[in-house]
């Protein structure tokens, strides 16, 4: 990202710092200089030189969202693959998307930041897959989010617990290549970082799992995996190590605050307890769990056990959108088809918490509240929508009303990947079109 980025200004905008009172500010300034905003409140405008001043009198200013999981490839696999289980989800939709090129990579990450951008999203954990590993693909990624302007934690994908594949030197040959991929592209003053992202625990070698915890604590990076994401990931736990998969991580040391698990919809209490005491997060993803039939996450037990919780989209292939404020409205209903008592639902500030506030502490990739000192990670929504008419409640609508819900400004480190509507960091026809050549098409003819 530029070293310098120019002053914006938005004047006279309706601003949610999503802050610990959820406030409605009206009537205020932001102002945004060198990747920080400058100042924050009515008038903050006054005696200010900027270089680009805009009338933000009929927008809503929030902090940027955070897909806190994802796999990047999927969004060249979206529609398909329908009505299936995990299982043979994988085998169809990976089948093709293991093995691509850089230009297919580059085009899926940009196909995922068009999507994110005009959603609202400003960061997102990429659980970055191709099989085997490859340092060239884990470089055309980290190349494409820092040319879109979007921060990214790359958590590199690692698997060596099953298949012909399994070869005794896979362990250490994974995580040389992890360590040098960090070496290369882990820049989070930039904005990316590189991080360790084992597969699953029943799918890696304890060697595997080890070496990449360690690799992860020697070098600060986040350590990110899949646990329990359906009843037969959990069995297999256990009739692997006669425990949960998550206490056979803690018996590796790998339970503390750089490990984050994506579902974990079938946890134990006890497991809940093990990660929030050790400081490890959650990634609840429930669309994707809707779509493969994976379980209903129990939300309320694991913030109830005091687990930081955020969301996540999952791969594209699985949702099919990477649209957060679709997973948020999700996650808050999901809960109440599984809970009786509703004082355990999650409300929408709570939605909107896991979308900043919990990921911002899980992975450090930009901050919750919007405050000056803080950075400008930040989406302008235009009030004048019907998502947002009449206005009643702001934060719930944004949540609840999202369809047709149109984000105008995008600025992210100080930098307005969108402006007035147009993406300034990708040429969205160009992607777009380009997507249509690289069509795929489903092993099985279409049922519906
Ligand atoms: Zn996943």
């Amino acid at each position: 990202m530029a070293p310098r980025s120019p002053r914006i200004a938005f004047i006279n905008a309706t601003v949610l710092p999503f802050d610990t009172r959820w406030r409605v500010l009206e009537n205020c300034d932001v102002i945004v200089a060198d990747g920080r905003i400058v100042a924050l409140g009515p008038n903050a405008m006054a005696r200010r030189a900027v270089d680009r001043r805009i009338d933000a009198t009929h927008l809503v200013v929030t902090p940027g969202f955070v897909n806190a999981h994802t796999h990047s490839p999927e969004t060249l696999a979206r529609g398909l693959a329908d009505g299936q289980g995990l299982h043979d989800w994988l085998d169809e939709v990976w089948r093709t998307l293991n093995r691509l090129d850089t230009d297919g990579i580059r085009l899926a990450v940009q196909l995922g930041c068009i999507e994110m951008i005009r959603s609202g999203t400003v960061a997102v954990v990429d659980h970055f897959r191709q099989y085997p590993p490859r340092l060239e693909a884990v470089g055309a990624a980290a190349a494409a989010y820092r040319d879109a302007g979007f921060k990214a934690l790359l958590a590199v994908w690692l698997r060596d617990g099953i298949g012909p594949r399994n070869r005794s030197n896979d362990a250490k040959r994974q995580i040389e290549l992890c360590a040098e991929a960090a070496k290369r592209w882990h820049k989070p003053a930039a904005g990316l970082r590189i991080g360790v992202g084992p597969s699953g625990p029943t799918r890696c070698t304890d060697k595997l799992l080890a070496g990449a915890g360690a690799l992860a604590r020697d070098k600060g990076l986040s350590f990110h995996i899949h646990v329990d994401e359906t009843k037969e990931e959990a069995g297999e736990a256990r009739r692997r190590y006669g425990s949960t998969a998550v206490r056979h991580l803690r018996e590796l040391d790998l339970v503390w605050p750089g490990l984050s698990i994506a579902h974990g919809t079938w946890l134990t209490d006890a497991d809940m307890r093990d990660l929030a005491r050790g400081g490890a997060g959650i990634v609840h993803n429930p669309i994707s769990n809707m779509r493969l039939g994976s379980g209903i996450a129990r939300l309320d037990a694991m913030r109830a056990a005091g687990a930081r919780v955020a969301l996540g989209a999952d791969g594209a292939a699985s949702n099919d959108s990477q649209n957060m404020l679709e997973a948020a409205k999700a996650a808050t209903f999901l809960q109440r088809l599984a809970v009786k008592d509703r004082r355990q639902w999650p409300s929408t500030l709570d939605a909107l918490s896991m979308l900043t506030h919990a990921p911002a502490e899980m992975f450090g990739l930009t901050s919750g509240p919007l405050a000056a000192g803080g950075p400008a990670d930040l989406v302008a929504f235009d009030r004048r929508s019907v998502a947002l008419a009449p206005g009643n409640d702001l934060h719930r609508q944004l949540v609840l009303c999202h369809t047709g819900l149109t984000v105008r400004y995008s600025v992210i480190a100080g930098r307005m990947v969108m402006d007035d509507g147009r993406l300034t960091t990708i040429d969205e026809a160009a992607v777009l079109a380009e997507a249509a050549r690289r069509r795929m098409r489903g092993r099985h003819a279409r049922r519906h």
